[in-house]
């Protein structure tokens, strides 16, 4: 007998594993892809302004709103300029993760990052610590 079973097993099973791991990377791509299209939201006055997506952004963006100049650049978003006198909104430098905020209090100007995906917990705004 000139059958080998176990070594027919071993080839199939090498292919049903390298289909599985082709499968689970597909599945993981999107999600990637997902959290590199974020979206910054600018909010005056306590009302939405503007939103920029990342992934739409080629160059730098500016955005000027009760006297705040916002930069979009593909690093994330600051406070490129203020003029209120604390200038917290400044030093707070680039921001670029999903929840992230920056706050100009007395420009009542704020900006945060939300995740490309539906997630519904980035649209509370309770991180901001300010
Ligand atoms: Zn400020």
């Amino acid at each position: 007998m000139e059958n080998k079973p176990l070594k027919l097993f071993k080839k199939s099973d090498i292919i049903i594993i390298l289909i599985f791991i082709l499968l689970a990377g597909a599945a993981l791509i999107p999600k990637y892809a997902k959290s590199e299209s974020l979206t910054a939201v600018v909010t005056a006055n306590g009302k939405e302004y503007t939103e920029i997506s990342f992934s739409e952004l080629n160059e730098d963006k500016y955005i000027t709103v009760n006297g705040v100049t916002i930069k979009a650049s593909k690093e994330g978003v600051c406070f490129e300029d203020s003029s209120c006198r604390d200038k917290i909104c400044v030093n707070t430098g680039i921001i670029n993760s999903p929840g992230e905020a920056a706050v100009c209090v007395p420009m009542n100007v704020a900006v945060y990052i939300k995740g490309g995906g539906s997630s519904s917990r980035n649209d509370d705004v309770d991180a901001v610590v300010y």
